[in-house]
């Protein structure tokens, strides 16, 4: 199994398909269980499958109908044998592909403080991950690994996220994001916030924005088309496992797979992924293989 970390470049919005919450009318996909807002491994699956395509060395080609059952493409990410008469018998199986990929999750997550830009974690989180804490926050604290700028006079470090004005006490080991990996210590700044907080704090700093349909013939809003939006902010760090089926490669090696997934996935940060990606959303920068 590897984990690939992601840092998103712009928001990212992956639709729950027009489940409406509260103001916003199009919400994003989020775990059942947390509340949290995921990337779907279907959704990346998808995309990846896409820029696989384009990403073929010379010579190899794909369907152009996106389901044949002789490309690489389909080799690699399976097919459906679907109710085409004309195929023969053999051809009418279906192939599971070659990798797994699995939900993506929020690792850390950007919030504006007075201090400036923090990234929230916590200790579920991390733990999920494989990067264990040897501290964890009390009830109504953060754990931070800088420090906290406080007014004069003002013994308690405190730290507002939002609409949270929490207490702050310094790691002992500050070395939190180079324990994500060298693409987090990039992000520097942590806060580690409670477990039963994360959704909290998560939930309350998505981005939300507001467009209209514009009418063709006036060229101006068309009134009743407000919509709202949520999405998932530019620099949070994503977690992404994503496994290739070793065993069952043949045709191509799991170090050919390996390799077409990595080029495919660099494209993300380039062309994106999910909804809006025509409106500055969804560019999305995988930043290194984390072996488990
Ligand atoms: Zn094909």
């Amino acid at each position: 199994m590897s984990t690939y970390l992601a840092l998103t470049l712009d928001p990212l919005h992956i639709g729950a398909g027009g489940y409406r919450l509260g103001r916003v009318d199009n919400t994003i996909v989020r775990d059942a269980g947390t509340g949290l807002p995921k990337v779907p491994g279907s959704s990346l699956a998808g995309v990846i499958r896409c820029y696989a395509g384009w990403n073929l060395e010379q010579g190899q080609t794909s369907c152009d109908k996106g389901n044949c059952g002789h490309c690489p493409i389909c080799a690699i990410f399976g097919y459906a044998a679907g109710d085409d008469k004309s195929r023969d018998d053999k051809e009418k199986q279906s192939h599971i592909g070659l990798l797994r990929f699995y939900d993506g999750h929020i690792l850390a997550f950007p919030v504006r403080t007075m201090s400036g830009p923090v990234w929230v974690t916590c200790p579920s989180v991390l733990a999920a991950r494989g990067f264990a804490l040897d501290e964890t926050p009390g009830n109504e604290e953060l754990l931070v690994n800088f420090d906290v700028n406080k007014p004069a006079g003002v013994k308690e470090s405190r730290l507002n996220l939002g609409w949270l004005y929490l207490p702050c006490r310094k790691l002992k080991k500050t070395d939190l994001g180079l324990k994500l990996g060298k693409a987090a210590a990039l992000l520097r700044r942590f806060a580690v916030a409670p477990d039963w907080l994360f959704g909290e704090i998560v939930n309350s700093n998505l981005e939300v924005r507001t467009s209209v349909s514009i009418d063709p013939k006036t060229g101006s809003a068309q009134s009743g088309l407000l919509f709202t939006y949520e999405a998932i902010p530019a620099a949070t760090l994503l977690a992404f496992d994503i496994e290739v089926d070793a065993y069952r490669c043949q045709e191509y090696s799991a170090d050919a797979v390996r390799a077409l997934l990595a080029r495919s996935l660099r494209l993300c940060a380039t062309l994106g992924m999910g909804g809006m990606v025509t409106r500055g959303f969804g560019r999305v920068e995988f930043l290194a293989e984390e072996g488990k």
